[in-house]
């Protein structure tokens, strides 16, 4: 049912199809993950998320979806200083790259979103560190992630990780509620104020994706006009689940 604002709240058998695609999402990165390494291409990663998804019954989200021109794969694949909306190419990884692969997965009519950043061969321990803090942002977020929390609550305890570290938060890019439609309210920055905001109630469906930048928070598109980078060419990294409110602990949808 729709609440407010473009907030569609989930019954429960509407949240467990969206684990259920959320899984299948889930397969495809990890079989992604697992075919990283110096030499591969993006397109080749691209080809391995498509075929896993289309394999157990889903439809890749990304592909065809409106922009600037349809978006034109499966998966967004993200180097280095590239933050997310990376186009798959002929392009390959090379050792001490760092790669973002965010993929989404439509089953039964609901989408799954998530995404992961990880490293090519050896990498540096400043990127090590700028990894680790962004999936720890992502699971600080998450944790607030309770009925009665405010958006900002969340929003909030993304910013103080990732800026207690030194790092910075994009202003133009969000987590967003997902469902039927990839993007659904309510936004979720990751910066923000406690207390402000929406307040979570279960059947509240979000895709939190803390996506932080060494440099500073500007972001520039790239003139294939999908890429965002961050404006300095400072490295990036991006994690991202989709995550249900219930009445107890926060559900991720998106894991193994
Ligand atoms: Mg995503
Ligand atoms: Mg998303």
């Amino acid at each position: 049912m729709t609440w407010d604002r473009d907030i569609v709240l989930k019954s429960a058998p509407e949240i467990e199809i969206m684990q259920q695609g959320g899984r299948i999402n889930a397969m495809a990165l990890d079989a992604v993950r697992k075919h990283i390494q110096p030499g591969v291409t993006t397109a080749a990663l691209d080809k391995i998320a498509e075929e896993l998804i289309r394999d157990h019954g889903g439809i890749p989200s990304f592909l065809n979806y409106p922009g600037p021109y349809p978006y034109p794969a499966t998966i967004n694949a993200s180097i280095n200083e590239e933050m997310v909306h990376g186009l798959p190419s002929k392009r390959e990884l090379r050792d001490g790259d760092i790669i973002s692969i965010d993929c989404g997965t439509t089953y039964e009519g609901f989408v799954a979103d998530s995404a992961f950043t990880m490293g090519v061969g050896e990498i540096s321990e400043d990127a090590q560190h700028l990894l680790d803090v962004t999936r720890e942002a992502l699971e600080i977020g998450i944790e607030k992630m309770v009925a009665g929390n405010h958006v900002g609550d969340v929003s909030a305890a993304i910013q103080a990780h990732v800026e207690g570290n030194g790092y910075h938060v994009p202003r133009e890019y969000s987590g967003h509620g997902v469902g039927r439609k990839m993007h659904e309210g309510p936004q979720v920055l990751n910066y923000g104020l406690p207390g402000r905001g929406l307040v979570l109630r279960p059947g509240v469906t979000i895709a939190l994706e803390p996506m932080v930048l060494v440099g500073t928070h500007r972001t520039r598109v790239l003139p294939d006009r999908w890429t965002v980078a961050s404006a300095d060419g400072s490295l990036t990294a991006h994690f991202e689940h989709s995550v249900a409110v219930t009445e107890g602990e926060p559900l991720i949808l998106t894991k193994l």
